[in-house]
Order: C-alpha cells, then structure tokens, then sequence
C-alpha cells in the first residue's frame, strides 16, 4: 500500500513521541531529546515519568562531567520533554516509539489507539525484543505504516537499531525511518520479521547454552562466568541476565522458544522463571542469578549445587580444546567443563547465524556488523572462519551424541558450507 504523507518529511521530523518510559522509552525520549527532537513521553504512570526524567538527568549530568554533553545544553533537552499520561498529546508527534511491557496483547491495544489518534502521516514504531511486529501492526486499521524499532540497552550508548519490516510496512516508512535513524547518529540495519530478529534470536544461545550446562551439574554459575572473561568479554553470561533483568532475559527466551514450535535449541531453564516469582529480578531489585552486597556479588544460596562429573569422548574434548584456542581463548587456565561450555555456547550462536542467513533474514556483512556494534569481539562468521567450518560441524555432531540431543543438530547451510 502507498502512503500518502500529509508533509513530505524526508527527515522532516520535528516531534517524537515515546509510549512507556521504563528502562528502554526513557533512554530513547533521551536520544531523541539529545539530537533537537521534541519529544513527548507517555507512561500510565506518573510516578514513572518522574523517575524517568530523573533518570535523564542523571545520564546527563555524567555526559556533563565526562565533557560529552555541554552544560548549557542540559537544560535545553530536559525542557524539550514532555511529560505525559494522555495519549491523546501525541496528535502532533511525526513518529512514535513504543516501548512498553514485552506484552503482545498491551502493545496491540497500544497500536490500535495510537492508529485511531493519530494523523495517517505518522510513523508507529515497536521496541519489541521478541513479539512479531506483523502480529502488534494487524491491531491497526493502516499496518503499512507499522514497523520495528529494536533499540539496544541503554539506547544512549549502543548504536545498533534493527529495522524490522513487517509484512505490510511500506517501503517509503522503510526508508523514511532509517534515514531518521542515520540521521541521529545511530545504525539501523533492516532484518525480515522473525523470532528475536538478528540479535536476540542469535545471541540467546549466549545464555541458554551456559543455563543449560548449570541445570545438568556440568558447572557452576561462577565458573561458567568466569570463563567467559578468558575470551575477553567483561561479563559472562549469568552476570549480563543479572544487568539486563532477569525477567526481561526470561521473557525474550520464552517468547522465541514458543515462536520456534518449541525447539528444543530455545528452551528455556525452569530455574529462571522461579527467580523470577520470587523477585529476584537482577540488579534493579534484590540480585538475581548472585546477590549484590556493598561492592561485591555473590551466588544466590538456592542456587549452588555440586557438580556432576560426567566423562566425555576424548574426541570430543580435543575439539572443545582446539575451539576454544582457536577462539584464543587462554584455554590453558581452563577445566574442561569450562572448555565445553565456551566451545558448545560460541558453535551455536554461529550455528544460529547460519540459520538466520539461510532464512534470509539478513546479509552476512550486516549480522557480523550488528554483533559488533553490541559489543561482541566479532561478528558469528568472523569466529566461524577463526575456528574452522570443518571443526564446527564436527564438534556440532559430536554433541548431540554426547549430550544424547537434537539441539546441537548443525545448521544444513553451515554443513553444505563446511563442504
Ligand atoms: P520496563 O519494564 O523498564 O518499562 C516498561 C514501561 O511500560 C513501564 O514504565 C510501564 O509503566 C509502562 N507501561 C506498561 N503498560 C503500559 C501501557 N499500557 N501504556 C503505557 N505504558 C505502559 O521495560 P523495558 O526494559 O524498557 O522494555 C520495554 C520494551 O523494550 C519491551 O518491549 C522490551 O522487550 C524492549 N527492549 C528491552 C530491552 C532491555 O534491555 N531492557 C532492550 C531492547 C528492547
């Protein structure tokens, strides 16, 4: 369908509105504000919204003290947003990012009053991590002008955006949002509609392949995170779902597994959703995976557990070996359940890359680019080639009979390529 805009705004954009200023719509209403937008910032509560704004000004005051930010220009952004608990205020906004509870039924509610409210020139945009976009645009009467906006936390520092095309978003609000996008110094990077998009669909074996190692006794939390830090990361993986929020991380997981029928390379651990009834939601409250005391962590009492000493093919751990040396990884430092697990973690977030290439959802070029600008040390096929197609599949192969699995089944374009 063809949009017809009401202004010819290449770029034209003067207001921004921004629904829900939790964590991720505050730190967007920031960017936005930063780069001369006025923006208007709804949340159904107006505690929040003062908790946001006082969130902003915090980040900007260090921008201040670090000389990022001029000082006479903290005032001017804080003024240029506008508070908000009236949807009715964003008649005036050009393009709208939604950024509330990663919840499919509030956000078509959200999308289906926004579309009533608001002029047909204005672009609606979802933050969505997970949910399909095509589903949230089907709540409106004009899906043309829906589309993703996949932000990454905090939006002020991470430049990546994934642009989603949804099924019915035009190629004009295409256009029009990534050269927004680009205009406020930001990299947006256009994927298919799928489960997670680039990013989180790829990454998520960051986080289920060491959940899983812990669940059956190969290693502990600690150890596990530790060895992360020996192929350079500054986190591992438990001490990033603690940063991200232990409810967010889960949500994410679930809503992919259930998105992919249930594959069992997506499952979820139990033990995560019970950290989360109980409140321990990560940093922001009570710790999560390790409880937070004065400077120093350490691991939830309920969660440490002794190991089981399972024995592994010899084969197999001289794979392990050489993935992770090739990975220059200090693996000398290592145990072998270390090795296992850093070995079984990068084979299938590039195997998970293999797929989404197969699947068309981007270029390699852009999901090497989109790794790197969330801080990962290299792009999936970057750490393919270091380690070796050959070593991948075979290591891949290997664990699905070591761990009696399907999850570890190689990707059909990473073994054709490995050829
Ligand atoms: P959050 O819980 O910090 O904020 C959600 C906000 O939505 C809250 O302020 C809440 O009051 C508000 N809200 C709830 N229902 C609402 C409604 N009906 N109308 C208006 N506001 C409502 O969550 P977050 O971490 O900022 O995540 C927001 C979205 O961004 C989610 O879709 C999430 O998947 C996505 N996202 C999160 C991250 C992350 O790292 N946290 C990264 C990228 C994308």
């Amino acid at each position: 369908m063809k949009v017809s805009f009401k202004n010819k705004r290449e770029n034209k954009m003067n207001t921004v509105g921004v629904v829900g200023a939790g964590r991720m719509g505050s730190g967007i209403a920031q960017v936005m504000a930063q780069t001369g937008y006025d923006v208007i910032l709804f949340d159904i509560s107006n505690d929040t919204l003062q908790v946001a704004l006082e969130n902003i000004k915090r980040h900007l005051q260090k921008g201040v003290e670090v000389g990022t930010i001029k000082k006479e220009q903290l005032q001017n952004v804080l003024t240029r947003i506008h508070p908000t608990t009236k949807l009715k205020h964003f008649i005036t906004a050009d393009i709208v990012f939604e950024a509330v509870v990663e919840d499919i039924d509030v956000k078509r509610k959200i999308f289906k009053e926004l579309d009533d409210r608001c002029p047909h020139s204005t672009i609606l945009a979802t933050n969505t991590s997970s949910l399909s976009v095509t589903k949230i645009a089907s709540a409106t009467e004009n899906p043309y002008r829906v589309i993703g906006t996949h932000f990454f936390n905090p939006p002020y520092v991470l430049k990546l955006v994934e642009v989603v095309r949804a099924q019915h978003t035009s190629e004009e609000v295409i256009e029009n949002v990534v050269n927004f996008l680009k205009g406020i110094g930001h990299t947006p990077i256009v994927v298919k509609d799928s489960p997670g998009f680039i990013v989180n669909r790829i990454s998520r074996h960051f986080y289920l392949e060491p959940l899983r190692a812990y669940e059956i006794g190969l290693a502990g939390i600690e150890e596990i995170d530790s060895a992360f830090k020996f192929f350079g990361l500054e986190m591992g993986p438990f001490e990033v779902i603690d940063y991200v929020g232990v409810d967010v991380n889960y949500i994410v997981s679930r809503s992919i597994y259930e998105r992919f029928n249930y594959e069992e390379r997506f499952r979820p651990v139990y033990f995560q959703a019970q950290l989360v009834d109980a409140g321990f939601l990560g940093r922001k409250t009570n710790g999560g995976f390790y409880e937070y005391i004065g400077g120093g962590k350490k691991v939830r009492e309920f969660l440490k557990r002794g190991k089981i000493s399972y024995k592994f093919g010899k084969k197999f751990l001289n794979l392990a070996d050489r993935i992770c040396s090739k990975l220059r990884v200090q693996s000398d430092s290592l145990s072998n359940e270390q090795k296992i697990v850093v070995a079984l973690t990068f084979s299938m977030i590039i195997n998970e890359a293999y797929n989404a290439l197969m699947e068309g959802l981007a270029s390699e070029d852009d999901i090497n680019l989109a790794f790197r600008l969330v801080r990962f040390p290299a792009g999936p096929f970057e750490l393919a080639s270091q380690i070796g197609l050959r070593n991948l599949v075979s290591f891949l192969n290997l664990a699905m009979d070591e761990f009696l699995s399907e999850r570890y089944r190689p990707s059909l374009l990473l073994v054709k390529k490995a050829i």
